[in-house]
């Protein structure tokens, strides 16, 4: 757990480690070129001895201002995705368990953000209730950037059940159904210090989450799949493979990690694992992360 002014954030695991050749991730990436940083990004980033990357996939609960808010819901449960195995029809996660050591419940959840609509983001949204997908966080408001929902939207209009694993009908869609999604545009103010920002390149519509108080000293992003792995905080240039504008992706993480060099903003990528936030600061030219 990590508390930042008075907010905490928990991580909550649904897959770890999800494990991507260095080169299938980043097809830009090269082994070699990270050597001098072995140290820092081997055993739990990189490892170095097969050329994996190493993420979780994960929820990070941030619970502040009285709310619980959830951002991001992994893959979930009995989700087909064949082309996945891993990800395909799973059971039995401990996933809910994990959130319940966390001291909460499903219906206890006020807000999930979806920072973007990848299946590894969104597939706990929903689960399957006699046969039917029913919202996982029944009180919950499901807040989703509007460009993404709309381009997911309408891609799953056109050609039903082809893209991203089928995740709009089973995840999305029957949230809508409900009532419980809200659209949200660049800017939008979830609370009191808490503001979405748009972090497009890795999809299309993808937004993050800024916690600004007035009572930290340092602001705090969720910036989802801005940034994969630390490994791009050596190599910002490396864009993966399932980002839909690699150029767009580089300059918004480029632009992430000069303010979090300049104005000590704290990163939270969605898929960083063992720790929850970095730093990042300025060497010799380059960027190095400071884990927290
Ligand atoms: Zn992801």
């Amino acid at each position: 757990m990590l508390t930042l002014g008075q907010a905490t954030i928990r991580t909550i695991t649904d897959l770890d480690p999800f494990r991507l050749p260095l080169q299938f991730l980043f097809p830009d990436g090269d082994l070699a070129a990270l050597e001098a940083e072995r140290s820092v990004l081997d055993p739990d980033h990189l490892d170095f001895e097969t050329g994996e990357i190493l993420l979780r996939v994960q929820s990070h609960l941030l619970q502040v201002g009285g709310l619980n808010i959830l951002i991001d819901t992994c893959v979930g449960e009995d989700k087909e995705r064949p082309r996945r195995p891993d990800w395909h029809r799973r059971q039995a996660t401990g996933y809910l368990d994990r959130l319940a050591s966390a001291g909460l419940r499903p219906e206890d959840i006020d807000v999930v953000l979806c920072t973007h609509l990848h299946a590894d983001h969104a597939g706990w949204n929903t689960r399957l209730e006699n046969g039917v997908w029913v919202p996982t966080f029944p009180k919950a408001r499901y807040v989703m950037g509007r460009t993404e929902h709309d381009h997911w939207s309408a891609l799953e209009a056109a050609e039903p059940g082809q893209h991203n694993h089928g995740l709009y009908a089973d995840s999305v869609a029957p949230i809508i159904a409900q009532g419980q999604a809200e659209l949200v545009d660049d800017g939008f103010s979830l609370a009191e210090g808490l503001e979405i920002r748009a972090l497009p390149g890795h999809t299309p519509g993808q937004i993050g989450l800024c916690l600004c108080q007035g009572t930290a000293d340092r602001r705090m992003l969720f910036c989802s799949d801005a940034m994969h792995s630390p490994v791009q905080v050596y190599q910002p240039g490396w864009a993966s493979r399932f980002c839909s504008d690699p150029i767009k992706a580089i300059v918004t993480r480029q632009t992430l990690l000069d303010e979090a060099a300049d104005e000590g903003t704290l990163l939270v990528p969605a898929h960083l694992r063992r720790h929850t936030a970095m730093g990042v600061k300025r060497s010799g030219g380059r960027f190095i992360p400071e884990f927290l």
